[in-house]
């Protein structure tokens, strides 16, 4: 079954440019981080793979997912169908299959051998609390049904065998721990760093249903999964490195501040413990990392799940909208639509449609279908040249926003809606070369570069 080692494999034959290897000594604090901050400002995304990092053999693998492009293109499609791409493939669960044993297993540290330190955990931003494990899995099962649920959760490094962890965005882990609490129980966890791209993606989706199913239908397969040494639950045969532990449930500690995804600290956290007693890894473990606050990859990843259900949910009332985009620049913040307008006042119908669909959209702007919404500056201008502010743009005040939004205020924020369409009678032609000499050129320039 493909892994994160063969994923970079396949990557680096077929796409040599996005993946960057880092022979130069790294010490994981803040200088991985600034080579993706880096790269992302010249607009390069590659994986990076830091081979040399001080005091430590194994590798960081980081920016995974900070390219939308190669994020389409491991579910399918393009950058253009994205979200059809993986709505198409959630229609289809597969569930996850056990096997006796796998990579993962050929290391094992239990009780008094586990050591956190031994791992090379990054500090990423001046003003963090400390080193933290951002791209770590989290598997559960529910107390009461036993049903099983992945997430991930920030892990704040505070000993050798204790992170602190924030659960602050209350999904299913939260409330397995609150019911577990409520009978006086700590909670089992399996925390899962490193593994096929696919598992990262699967994991991220917020729904009511096993995640491994969800990996397993964008993979076309079956996750192998295999058992615990010391918890009753299931990772990937073949992840870089498991950690098995429990989350307590009578202690609360500081944890934070953090780089969150809308480019500033935050403090807001539920101030969880968790305590590992052992850990598994692979010989060759690649450590994973995600780059946090408002990173490409941090934004794609926290996103395309809920944007992907915003847009199913979005069309299936508007069938004329045809592409959205949440820009990295809005922080999940801003939302771009492009659509097929029919009738005047559509837009207006998408745009309250939206703002009640997703509460994370504070500004959302409505074009027309010639507009790509995955280009900043088409959508730009068409504001500058479809827009004018007297008579487009609706202002909700005082609804629910988002809680890390530093400028909102308890947690309510003010909703910007912009119809950026041409009216239906529109008769003023534009600046466009034919389609065929385009096609043309476009081969020349391919030829000759
Ligand atoms: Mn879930």
């Amino acid at each position: 079954m493909e892994d994160l080692h063969t994923f970079i494999e396949t990557l680096e034959a077929r796409f040599p440019n996005e993946i960057l290897r880092v022979g130069e000594m790294v010490t994981g604090k803040y200088d991985t981080t600034a080579y993706a901050v880096e790269l992302e400002k010249e607009g390069k995304y590659p994986v990076l793979v830091f081979e040399n990092v001080k005091n430590s053999s194994f590798h960081i693998v980081s920016n995974v997912f900070a390219s939308r492009e190669r994020l389409a293109r491991m579910l399918g499609g393009n950058i253009g169908n994205l979200y059809d791409a993986w709505n198409e493939k959630l229609n289809y669960l597969i569930k996850p299959e056990i096997v006796d044993s796998g990579p993962v297993k050929q290391i094992k540290k239990k009780g008094g051998e586990t050591n956190l330190n031994d791992f090379p955990i990054p500090i990423h931003f001046e003003g963090d609390a400390g080193p933290y494990v951002t791209a770590g899995i989290f598997v559960a099962k529910d107390p009461d049904t036993g049903r099983r649920n992945l997430s991930y959760h920030r892990m704040q490094l505070k000993g050798e065998n204790r992170f602190g962890i924030s659960i602050h965005s209350r999904g299913h882990l939260w409330d397995y721990l609150r019911r577990a609490s409520k009978e006086g129980r700590d909670l089992d966890v399996a925390v899962v760093i490193g593994a096929h791209p696919l598992i990262y993606l699967g994991a991220s989706a917020n729904v009511p249903v096993d995640e491994y199913e969800v990996a397993g239908a964008l993979m076309n397969k079956p996750v192998e999964l295999v058992k615990c040494e010391t918890v009753d639950l299931e990772v990937p045969s073949n992840a870089e490195i498991v950690m098995e532990g429990r989350i307590l449930h009578d202690i609360c500690e500081p944890e934070g501040p953090f780089s969150e995804y809308t480019g500033y600290l935050t403090h807001r956290s539920t101030q969880n413990v968790l305590e590992i007693n052992t850990v598994t890894h692979r010989k060759d473990a690649y450590f994973q990392d995600i780059v946090p606050g408002r990173s490409a990859e941090h934004l794609l990843l926290g996103g395309v799940g809920r944007e992907a259900s915003t847009f199913k949910r979005l069309k299936a009332v508007v069938p004329y909208v045809r592409e959205i985009n949440y820009p990295s620049s809005g922080t999940h913040f801003h939302c771009y639509v492009s659509m097929k307008k029919v009738a005047e006042g559509q837009p207006r119908q998408v745009l309250m449609l939206l703002f009640g669909l997703d509460p994370y959209v504070k500004l959302a702007v409505v074009v027309d279908d010639d507009i790509d919404v995955n280009n900043e500056s088409e959508v730009l201008w068409a504001m500058a040249t479809r827009m004018q502010a007297d008579r487009d743009i609706i202002v909700i005040p005082k609804a629910l926003g988002n809680l890390l939004d530093p400028s909102s205020s308890e947690g309510m924020s003010a909703k910007l809606g912009v119809d950026a369409t041409k009216p239906l009678n529109w008769r003023i032609g534009e600046c466009r070369t034919p389609k065929k000499i385009v096609e043309q050129i476009r081969d020349c320039l391919k030829n000759s570069s």
